[in-house]
């Protein structure tokens, strides 16, 4: 049995390395590394992959993050609600433009957005919802575009961690993550589901003139070359990664389905574990794991970790903080966020990526189960 690993990336390189290394090689031929031909054919790809009219590609999801939010253009006392138990993009970005900074409790069970909670956290001032799409499942988009109607409200979905996924409405329509709101962003880092090697993110909207707009924020506020319209950023995705992302594209259904593949073995075997419980799927998202996160419940989960690593089993803790219990944003204050501090101290993110053999998987299983 091979080494297990959190993720796999040179062994899923394998599977594509012819292709992946014409795609590099005409790029250098081709000399245009940056605003090359496979940035635009890469944009419209996924695009046509996400049912999505407009995408931007650009330097990282951080930065989609942000030029989302400036080209909302929204009041200098607008308050942006954001998830407490998440990654710190969100928040950074709504720190940097100096917004402020609304932190909401997350469900306990699914980890997004908790909807009670944001409507306790409206107020006049509020502009803006970042709703996060965590560990690989939506957070409740109808109901939060409910709200945003209801209250004027922007939605921007962060897709980082979810793309590929479906949004399954009340009436059975489906929709793919990051294309239900009014913005939606994502990030090509190497160990997303949809990864590249280096850096790279993308925006994706279908309302024209906010994709007119990002897209002139990210180079730098023109709208022709030397005229600056507005203050921007200089925010790229390099010709070389859009040319890697264009062949792991048509791979990404097959990479979801052998994710969903190891989550319905871990779940099989995990299901009756009395210490722990496995994850818990929205009725209306599928689940494309770029997690798989169980609950650590009546056990210390730093101890089941540290076994873990002696039997050679690798596996991480996203997050161990709430991003209000961290001296950047303590700031922020608190108000009801139990349900984000209680999970930062029993999830545990078990190896999940789209090699993992059985073998392995049995391993894994096979030691938690007599832990
Ligand atoms: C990875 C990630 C980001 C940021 O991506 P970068 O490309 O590293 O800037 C943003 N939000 C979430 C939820 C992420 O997981």
């Amino acid at each position: 049995m091979d080494k297990i690993q959190m993720v796999d990336l040179f062994g899923q390189y394998k599977h594509i390395e012819e292709e992946v290394n014409r795609g590099i090689r005409q790029v250098i031929e081709g000399s245009s590394f940056i605003n090359g031909p496979d940035v635009k054919l890469f944009e419209h790809e996924l695009g046509v992959y996400l049912g999505a009219e407009h995408v931007i590609g650009c330097a990282n999801g951080t930065d989609a993050l942000q030029i989302a939010l400036m080209a909302l253009n929204l009041p200098d006392d607008a308050e942006i609600i954001v998830p407490a138990f998440n990654y710190v993009a969100a928040a950074e970005v709504v720190a940097l433009l100096k917004y402020k900074l609304v932190f909401c409790d997350v469900d306990p069970q699914l980890f997004t957005l908790d909807v009670e909670d944001v409507k306790h956290k409206i107020t006049k001032k509020t502009k803006a919802i970042i709703a996060v799409h965590l560990f690989g499942q939506a957070a409740p988009m109808e109901q939060l575009m409910a709200l945003s109607a209801l209250y004027n409200l922007y939605v921007i979905e962060d897709n980082a961690q979810a793309i590929g996924a479906d949004y399954i409405f009340n009436n059975g329509a489906k929709k793919k993550l990051g294309t239900i709101g009014h913005i939606g962003t994502t990030s090509f880092f190497p160990s997303k589901n949809l990864g590249c090697y280096g850096d790279g993110g993308a925006i994706i909207t279908n309302d024209e003139n906010l994709a007119r707009v990002m897209k002139s924020i990210a180079g730098h506020g023109q709208s022709k070359k030397y005229f600056y319209d507005r203050v921007g950023v200089n925010s790229r995705l390099d010709t070389m990664q859009a040319a890697i992302l264009k062949v792991k594209l048509k791979a990404l259904d097959q990479y979801i389905a052998n994710r969903q593949l190891a989550a319905a073995f871990y779940d099989k075997q995990l299901r009756l574990v009395d210490w722990l419980s496995i994850p818990v799927r929205a009725s209306y998202s599928t689940h494309v794991f770029h997690q798989y996160t169980i609950l650590v419940n009546s056990r210390d989960r730093d101890k089941i970790k540290n076994h873990l690593q002696e039997k050679g089993i690798p596996s991480m803790v996203y997050y161990p903080v709430a991003l209000h219990k961290t001296d950047a944003y303590r700031y922020a204050g608190i108000e009801n966020l139990n349900a984000s501090e209680t999970l930062t101290s029993r999830v545990l993110s078990l190896p999940m990526h789209t090699e993992l053999t059985e073998d392995q998987l049995m391993y894994i299983c096979d030691t938690i189960n007599t832990l």
